[in-house]
Parts: structure tokens; sequence; C-alpha cells
């Protein structure tokens, strides 16, 4: 009989599922608002209903293998409880794996989305096309997330956590971070931060580009800041410049700690990559001595790979739908 799953993204905007099959695809997507402000208990209850109106759409001629909901973190992992999220307020210790589990009698996982997207890249996407089973992705959204891919699977740590590149500081004295760091490579890399160092910019009066961008739009996102950089304001571009340097000298350190085959750089910020790129690349040729070593036409038969990942936005939820297939893979 055929087999499938169903992936769940639980985002702070938007719940969204679908079923998945390996002779499928990902199909009968289905999505509803996350009603956040109703608390958990309402959400994992809508969450229930979309699970369901998916399972209407599958033949009845299908086993569904299991069910994966990715949510931000933290998520203390394999037991699934939340540990004060930032994204989902509200949301400390209540276990969402147990509201699911007694309405669907499957398997029930729940994982971080970081790492789902990251699993999605590695079977799906770049890591698919380079044909490897190893990777690191880090992704640049509202806030950076990172996964890490090992032998085909997610590598968790002790507590599940592991994998949080966006809080290594990437300059000791810089900002405070909410997580209680200082100068963490989020402040730098992600939409929210460049999008507040470009207002910081903005309201010194020296940069009169991204002034009126400002002046002119209420929502400014970070495409817009990329479309005024690519049109030569420099004050824009020095806001890219200083995000992959940021980026750069947090990819210097994982490359040196793991020397993995790939870095998959995702998220919306990722799209501004013909101006990170060249920032990015100067920090880890200087601070990475494996990096330097292992270059394209090095003596080295292999070299590290990094770039802009393959997947969008969706990879999070094709990487939850995936999931109950590795699990039943490394499981049998
Ligand atoms: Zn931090």
């Amino acid at each position: 009989m055929r087999q499938f799953s169903i992936g769940v993204d639980l985002g702070g905007t938007n719940l969204r599922a679908a079923a998945y099959s390996p002779e499928t695809g990902l199909r009968f997507k289905r999505s509803m608002q996350t009603r956040l402000d109703l608390g958990p208990t309402v959400v994992a209850e809508n969450l229930c209903s979309l699970i369901s109106e998916v399972l209407l759409q599958e033949s009845s001629a299908a086993a569904l293998l299991g069910i994966c909901v990715g949510a931000p973190g933290p998520l203390e992992l394999p037991t699934g409880r939340f540990h004060a999220p930032p994204n989902l307020p509200g949301w400390g210790g209540f276990n969402l794996r147990d509201a699911i589990k007694l309405e669907f009698d499957v398997p029930v996982t729940l994982e971080n989305d970081a790492n789902l997207a990251a699993l999605a890249e590695c079977h799906l996407g770049s890591g698919k096309e380079l044909g490897l089973d190893e990777l690191c992705m880090i992704t640049l959204g509202t806030g950076v997330g990172t996964g890490i891919i090992a032998e085909g699977k997610i590598f968790h740590g002790l507590n599940g956590l592991a994998g949080e590149a966006g809080h290594a500081s990437v300059w000791p004295d810089g900002e405070l971070c909410a997580c209680g760091n200082q100068g963490c490579l989020e402040l730098y890399a992600s939409a929210t931060g460049i999008l507040r160092r470009a207002t910081a910019l903005a309201m010194t009066g020296k940069a009169s580009g991204l002034e009126k961008l400002f002046a002119d739009s209420s929502e400014v996102t970070t495409s817009d800041l990329y479309t005024l950089a690519m049109g030569g304001d420099r004050d824009a571009e020095s806001i890219f410049a200083q995000a992959g340097q940021a980026i750069g000298m947090s990819l210097a350190t994982l490359v040196n700690i793991l020397n993995p085959s790939l870095i998959a750089v995702a998220g919306g910020v990722s799209n501004a990559w013909p101006l990170l790129w060249p920032s990015m690349e100067k920090e880890l040729l200087s601070r990475s001595f494996i990096y330097r070593l292992t270059q394209a036409g090095s003596s080295f038969q292999r070299h590290v790979v990094i770039r802009q990942a393959m997947l969008g936005d969706g990879a999070g939820l094709a990487g939850a739908a995936l999931l109950p297939f590795i699990n039943a893979v490394h499981s049998s």
C-alpha cells in the first residue's frame, strides 16, 4: 500500500499543511491564519482541522505514515516542549504533540522549523543536486536559523537545540541581543536587523537615499533596500556589505569547526546574494584557513561549497512532510 505523510508548518503568521509521498511529491496544500491571540489550545485545534482537511483529500487506499509539525524554537526534543518561544508568546510548556496525538493515532513528531528547512534542502534541493547527505543551512529571515544535517538526518545535540549560529557573537561588544548576548549574527544579518540598521542610518540625516525610502513607505522591506542598493545607493549597499561581513565571519567559524561539504544560505535576505557575497568571501578567505586550503583549484579533491539555497519559502513545510519518511528509513 502507498504510504503518505502530512507536514505542517506552524508559523507566527500562517499555519500550513500538505500531504507528501515520494510518488506524488507535496500536494493538497492548505493554509490558514495563525490565531496567536486565541492561545495555543485554539491554534492546536485549528491545526488539527487543517490536518483533517488534507487527510480528506488523500486516497483512502493510501496509509498515513506519520505527521510532523515544524515550529519555531526553543523547542525541547524529542519531548516537543516549548520553552518560551519569542515568536509564539504564551506557548511556554505547551505540549502540542500530545494535543495532535489525541486526534490522530499515528506517530507525531515536533521539530524545529530551521532544522526541517535544512532537511528539505539536503534531500530535495542543493544537497540532492550535489549528491550529498550532509549540509549546514543558515536561514536569514526575520531571525537567523541554522540546521545541520549529517548522514541524511538532523543533528540535534543534547536537548534538540543544536544549530543556533544566529546567536553566536560576531562583534563581542556589539548591540545587546534579546537572547542576552552581545553582537549576535542575527542583529546584523536578519531582515529585522538589516532594516533596523538602515532606519538608524536614515535617521542620521547623512543618507538621503535611505531617508527618502523610509519617508515614501511605512513598510520598507529588505527587497526595497536591495533595489535601492543595486541602483547605486552607497549607503544601502553598505548595509548589505556589513551583513555579508557578519555572515562571512560566522561561516568561517562553521567551516573551521565542521569542514562541511556544503553551506546553503536561505531566507529572504539571501536574495541579496550579489551584494552579500563579496564581503562574505573576503571574511571567509581571511578568517578560515580551512576554506582557503580547500578552495576550488587547490590540491584537495573536494571543496567546501557555499551557495544560496535552492528551495524557497516552502522548505520548512517540505521538510516536515519528508521527516516521517526519513524516520521510517532510519528506524527500520
Ligand atoms: Zn542573540
